[in-house]
């Protein structure tokens, strides 16, 4: 099927021609044909989740629980631990719910793109828009979004390694093929799933969806990892520890409170659930909450995370390596400077307006400067940019190539008509490896006529790469032998352009002898040195890519928080040093490598230095991956970035591999962990700040709950034992847990950046969540409510009140301490004053409900049966709130002790 039909047989029977189909016909056909994905695996229902929630051990040692009460004639009891398991549950599914719709944002925002022709105009949509008989356009680092059969090929070269196994690339063709051709190879057809390495080209859709024949479509980009990660590991690790730690203490005591007299039902209750108040069970959920609105807001400062636990190692990150072109600038070029027949010419104008002139001095260059003219056909020829108007001048394609149609279009060049009149014959596409690009022309009536031949290669790219392979030169009208001197002094001029932070390229020519000629040989059977070979220098052309404004601005940020920056790029070494030193990324001391300084280098010479260089430059992909794995072994966190196809090794190598958004390619993409929706350097510094936020956040929120548990321990724990008193009962700790565990937690995690998130250094990746800081921590304001409650306990033992008084008092207290403590956990050392006191809104809400879920099972009567609490007077209630402030208080005594003994 198709493969073995021409093209022109396939458009009939798939009803679509070169122009692609209409909007309406694939409209249709989409409705016909449906969405162009692969049925995912059922989703998550939500009933499923709430269920899930009812899961865990604890839970079902609370049913149990709730079991025995009922038997043993403790209806009330048995309701109430049954209403809190539900309520828990609802708290934890509403939890998972926001993670998983969290999740799924994501996901619509990966979503793969394919470039179409409809109506007979190229235009972008969403792959999973595309129909059989639709018009595909194929380049570089593409992932194959359908099954289609080939009419246009450039060089196309396709990696099917995630079909066949086979690593090679395969070279593709458009002649059709024999019947009996085996599905491999099967060469004028690509498949979903499938990744272009190589080349260009267009294509016919012939199968989408599920019809596609390996059904393996590029859904890659838009599954996200749900690994578990670090942080909800060391949790699991540290909630394991803690649990059987409690249980060991709560089995101690409940014997020992059975033996001094307690009623085994009251002990075996009190003990259940003082174990589910000791273990963070709802914790791993509240992380995960707390990671997926981290990366909600990430996305409205362009960082779409990929992976959940990147955002972990996004807080940890001690390097950034950046690329320079559209990263660090702002990718829009605008060509200054001409080197043609030895001058140096300044070109004016504005951004892509194609009006400007060609200055010599002060006068103008005259229009028919062969030298000029020459140059500029190459520069708009050997190109696949272009230059449109609507709403002012708009380009497509790649900016730097962008530059070179505007100013072509100055002197009168139009690219489209240029097109047109001059037919490309054959190219060989641009890779960062060769950093050039070249291309066969046909040029009838040839204008340059001079040139003595109708079939011409253009070719432009790095200076130096340019510059090997000419032979000739074009200067004073004719084509003359390039002597050493003047190759000399074209690298002269490279450096002095360079120096001025321009990006530098130069362009070369050949017309080509009769045994070229299309007619007898085909381009892609002359090697490409012979094609690349014996060529006339042209010219240099000097374009500024102005840095984005607020890059130094991070860059400065960066220096503050501990991290360095590095820039890799695949630029001149002088270009890259300049704009490094306007960027203050290279410093003084700092040093700055070549990829061929590089290669010179065996390991440990580079180890010694790797710490100390900030600039890389004229690099090969391969060169990132020696970069991050010496930072790497010297124990740093790297976060690197990519754009092309060959960046996908270092992007997985990396700690944190960043792919561009915009001139990113689908397998950058799908290598990286974060993707820069905006391609921009200051996005991964925001990111980075949420990141450590995210990580302060949830540290914060655990060591408020690991101080809850341990006071509510110690409270019990030294009730029973010096005076075998019961100060909680079971429903009540379990309320207490509900209550304080529920909306508290959730409203620190979205605790916005203090101001000194970035002036720390770098949290180190050994270090675990839980310090001997948050234990010292949570046992010191653990102890601190537990001797507030013993305060409570031996005044109410001195007057005399009767002992459920007693423990409404307690658990009030408890509660209303817990509300001060949240507070506390905004921030580990500013204080809760200075961060203004209502800038957490949420947690003013969380905590003002708390309040009154509390007063409401105090006052109401019906809760006050099922909780065996009484009413407490104002002036007790006055009371309890001030003892419980003390909590607030010593807190921020000690904050401000920290922060003198800092100062
Ligand atoms: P960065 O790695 O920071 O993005 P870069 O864009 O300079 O920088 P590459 O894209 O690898 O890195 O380009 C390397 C070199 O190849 C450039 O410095 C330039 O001289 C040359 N070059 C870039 N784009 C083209 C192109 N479209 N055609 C020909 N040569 C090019």
């Amino acid at each position: 099927m198709y493969y073995d039909q021409e093209i022109s047989s396939v458009f009939e029977e798939l009803g679509t021609s070169e122009e692609g189909l209409s909007s309406e016909e694939a409209e249709k056909r989409l409705g016909e044909y449906g969405k162009n994905e692969l049925k995912e695996k059922e989703k998550i229902s939500i009933f499923r989740l709430f269920l899930s929630q009812f899961k865990s051990i604890l839970i079902f040692i609370l049913i149990i629980a709730s079991i025995v009460s009922a038997l043993l004639g403790e209806t009330i009891d048995a309701i109430v631990i049954l209403f809190t398991v539900f309520l828990a549950g609802v708290l934890g599914f509403v939890q998972e719910y926001r993670a998983e719709k969290a999740i799924e944002l994501l996901k619509s925002l990966t979503s793969p793109e394919a470039v179409v022709i409809r109506n007979g105009t190229e235009k972008k949509i969403s792959s999973t828009e595309l129909v059989p008989g639709d018009i595909i356009l194929l380049q570089t680092g593409d992932r194959i979004p359908v099954d289609a059969r080939i009419n246009k090929e450039f060089n196309l070269k396709v990696d099917e390694s995630s079909l066949t196994g086979e690593s090679v690339p395969v070279q593709k063709i458009t002649d059709s093929l024999p019947a009996d051709t085996p599905g491999t190879d099967r060469k004028n057809m690509v498949y979903a799933g499938t990744a272009v390495v190589y080349g260009r080209g267009r294509a016919v859709v012939t199968a989408t969806g599920m019809k596609t024949s390996f059904g393996e479509l590029a859904g890659l980009l838009g599954t996200i990892e749900r690994s578990r990660t670090p942080l909800q590991e060391s949790l699991d690790k540290f909630g394991r520890w803690i649990g059987g730690a409690t249980l060991v203490i709560v089995a101690f005591v409940a014997v020992l409170g059975v033996l001094s007299g307690f009623p085994p039902l009251d002990m075996f209750l009190w003990g259940v659930a003082l174990a589910v108040a000791a273990i963070p069970e709802a914790l791993p959920a509240v992380v995960t909450v707390g990671l997926g609105l981290g990366v909600r807001r990430m996305v409205k400062r362009h960082a779409l995370v990929r992976k959940l636990p990147s955002v972990e190692t996004l807080g940890a990150t001690d390097v950034i390596c950046t690329d320079k072109t559209g990263t660090l600038t702002q990718n829009k070029m605008t060509v200054e400077k001409i080197y043609v027949n030895g001058q140096t010419l300044n070109v004016t104008g504005n951004g892509y307006n194609p009006e400007g002139k060609f200055l010599k001095g002060d006068s103008e260059v005259p229009e028919d400067d062969k030298h000029l003219r020459i140059f500029l056909l190459g520069a708009a020829l050997c190109n696949d940019s272009n230059l449109y108007e609507e709403d002012g001048w708009k380009i497509t394609g790649d900016p730097t190539e962008a530059a070179l149609v505007v100013a072509a279009a100055k002197a009168g060049f139009e690219k489209s008509k240029l097109d047109r009149k001059y037919p490309r014959l054959g190219e060989i596409p641009f890779s960062s490896e060769s950093k050039r690009m070249t291309t066969f022309n046909k040029l009838e009536d040839n204008p340059e006529n001079f040139l003595n031949s109708e079939l011409v290669t253009f070719s432009k790219g790095a200076p130096e790469v340019i510059l090997a392979s000419c032979t000739k030169i074009f200067q004073n009208g004719e084509m003359k032998a390039l002597t050493p001197e003047q190759a000399q002094e074209i690298s002269e001029q490279v450096k002095e352009l360079a120096n001025q932070a321009l990006r530098v390229m130069a362009l070369s020519f050949r017309p080509l002898e009769e045994s070229f000629s299309p007619e007898k040989v085909s381009f892609r059977e002359i090697p490409v040195e012979k094609i690349e070979e014996d060529m006339v220098f042209s010219g240099l052309i000097g374009m500024r890519d102005p840095p984005r404004e607020e890059v130094k601005t991070a860059i400065k940020t960066c220096e503050d928080a501990g991290i360095k920056t590095v820039m890799i790029t695949g630029d001149h070494k002088v270009t890259a040093a300049a704009i490094a030193r306007e960027l203050r990324i290279l410093k003084e001391n700092d040093l700055t490598l070549t990829g061929s300084e590089l290669d010179s280098l065996d390991e440990s010479e580079f180890e010694n230095k790797v710490e100390k260089v900030s600039v890389y430059s004229r690099v090969y992909p391969i060169h990132k991956l020696r970069v991050i794995e010496a930072l790497k072994k010297k124990g740093h966190v790297v976060a690197m970035t990519g754009d092309g196809v060959n960046d996908a090794p270092a992007l997985k190598a990396a700690d944190m591999g960043i792919a561009m958004g915009i001139t990113g390619t689908d397998v950058s993409k799908e290598a990286s962990s974060m993707i820069l929706a905006d391609d921009n350097f200051a996005s991964i510094v925001s990111a980075v700040e949420e990141g450590r936020n995210i990580f302060k956040n949830i540290k914060n929120f655990i060591t408020y709950g690991l101080t809850a548990h341990i006071g509510e321990v110690l409270i019990v724990l030294i009730a029973i034992l010096g005076w075998q008193i019961l100060p909680l009962l079971a429903v009540q700790i379990l309320w207490i847990n509900l209550i304080t565990d529920g909306l508290p937690p959730m409203a620190l995690s979205v605790e916005p950046p203090d101001r000194g998130l970035m002036k720390q250094k770098p949290r180190n990746v050994e270090e675990g969540l839980i310090t001997r800081r948050e234990i010292v921590a949570g046992l010191g304001l653990g102890g601190l409510i537990a001797s507030q409650a013993l305060i409570v306990l031996v005044w109410a033992l001195n007057s005399g009140v009767p002992i459920s008084k007693l423990q409404t008092m307690i658990f009030t207290l408890v509660v209303f301490s817990e509300m001060f403590n949240a507070f506390n956990w905004r921030s580990d050392r500013y204080s809760v004053f200075s961060l203004g006191l209502f800038t957490n809104k949420p947690l003013v809400y969380a905590v003002l409900t708390t309040v009154i879920l509390q007063l409401i099972v105090v006052y109401i009567p019906f809760l006050q049966f099922a909780f065996r609490t009484v009413p407490l007077s104002l002036s007790e209630l006055g009371s309890i709130t001030a003892l419980a402030s003390t909590t607030l208080i010593s807190m921020e005594i000690v904050k401000y002790l920290n922060a003198r003994r800092v100062h």
